[in-house]
C-alpha cells in the first residue's frame, strides 16, 4: 500500500505533565525546531494548557489537541469536557481510547466508540489509540484484540468521517516502559489494522488512513519506525517532553 497516498503525524501526547508556564516554554523551544516539517505535528496538552498551547502556536505548523472527550455535549458529568467545548476553544485534535484511560479509567471499547461519534459531530481530529496488553501478545490474539477494538470504536462512523481519524497502534506492554515494538512487529499489526479499515470501507479509504505506532519511540528508533510501509508517524509520550527529541522525531518521520 502507497505510502504516498497519507500524510505521516508525529503527535505528542504530554499526559499528565507541564505547568503552563512550562508549556509555553515547551512550545517555545519547539517551534523553530519543526518549523519545516515534512510531515503533521500535533501536541496534545492537558485541559489547563490547551489555552496557553492554542496562542503559543498561533500562526505556526503544530497543531493542537486534548487527550480526552466526554461522549455528551453539556449536562451533569462532573469532571468532564465535551468535544464541542474543545471545538468552540479553536482545539483540532482530540486522543481517544488511550490505554492508560482505558487501564485506569474503566474505558472500553464501547465508551471509546461514543467518544470517537461525539468528537467527529463537533469537528474534531481523532487520535484513535488501540492496542494490546503483553498477556494478549504472548497467547497470540494481537490480531483479534487490535481488530475488535478498531470495528467497535469506528462503529457509525462514515467513510467522509472517517478522514478525520488517525489510528495509533500502541502496544500496551511498549508505552513508557522503554521497551519498543520491532519495526517488523510494528509494521505487521499497522497493516493488519489497514486491512480491518478495508474490509469494513474499502481499499481507497485504507490507502489513506494515516496510522501511527505509538510506545517508547525515541530520538534514536524514530527512522527505523518510521520508515516502515505502514507506519505513518506516531504517537509520542515521555520523548515528546523534551523539544529536541521530539523535533528529532519530526524530522525522522519527515524524510
Ligand atoms: C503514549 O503515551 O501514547 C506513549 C506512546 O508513551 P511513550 O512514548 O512514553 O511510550
Amino acid at each position: 500500500m502507497n505510502k504516498a497516498l497519507r500524510q505521516a503525524v508525529i503527535a505528542g501526547n504530554w499526559k499528565m505533565n507541564k505547568t503552563r508556564p512550562e508549556a509555553k516554554a515547551l512550545i517555545s523551544e519547539l517551534i523553530p525546531l519543526v518549523k519545516d516539517a515534512g510531515c503533521g505535528v500535533v501536541i496534545c496538552v492537558p485541559y489547563t494548557n490547551l489555552e496557553t498551547a492554542l496562542d503559543a502556536t498561533k500562526g505556526t505548523n503544530i497543531k493542537v489537541g486534548a487527550e480526552n472527550c466526554h461522549w455528551a455535549e453539556s449536562g451533569a458529568f462532573t469532571g468532564e469536557i465535551s468535544a464541542a467545548m474543545l471545538a468552540e476553544m479553536g482545539v483540532e485534535y482530540v486522543v481517544i481510547g488511550h490505554s492508560e484511560r482505558r487501564q485506569y479509567f474503566g474505558e472500553t471499547d464501547v465508551t471509546v466508540n461514543k467518544r470517537v461519534r461525539a468528537a467527529l459531530n463537533a469537528g474534531l481530529k481523532v487520535i484513535l489509540c488501540v492496542g494490546e496488553l503483553l498477556e494478549q501478545r504472548e497467547s497470540g490474539i494481537t490480531e483479534e484484540i487490535v481488530g475488535m477494538q478498531t470495528k467497535v470504536a469506528l462503529g457509525g462512523v462514515t467513510k467522509e468521517e472517517l478522514k478525520n481519524i488517525i489510528i495509533a497502534y500502541e502496544p500496551v506492554w511498549a508505552i513508557g516502559t522503554g521497551k519498543t515494538a520491532t519495526a517488523e512487529q510494528a509494521n505487521e499489526v499497522n497493516h493488519y489494522i489497514r486491512t480491518v479499515v478495508e474490509k469494513l470501507y474499502d481499499k481507497e479509504a485504507a490507502d489513506g488512513i494515516t496510522i501511527q505506532y505509538g510506545g517508547s519511540m525515541n530520538a534514536k528508533n524514530a527512522d527505523e519506525l518510521t520508515a516502515q510501509p505502514d507506519v505513518d508517524g506516531g504517537l509520542i509520550g515521555g520523548a515528546s517532553l523534551k523539544a529536541p527529541d521530539f523535533a528529532a522525531i519530526v524530522a525522522a518521520a519527515s524524510k
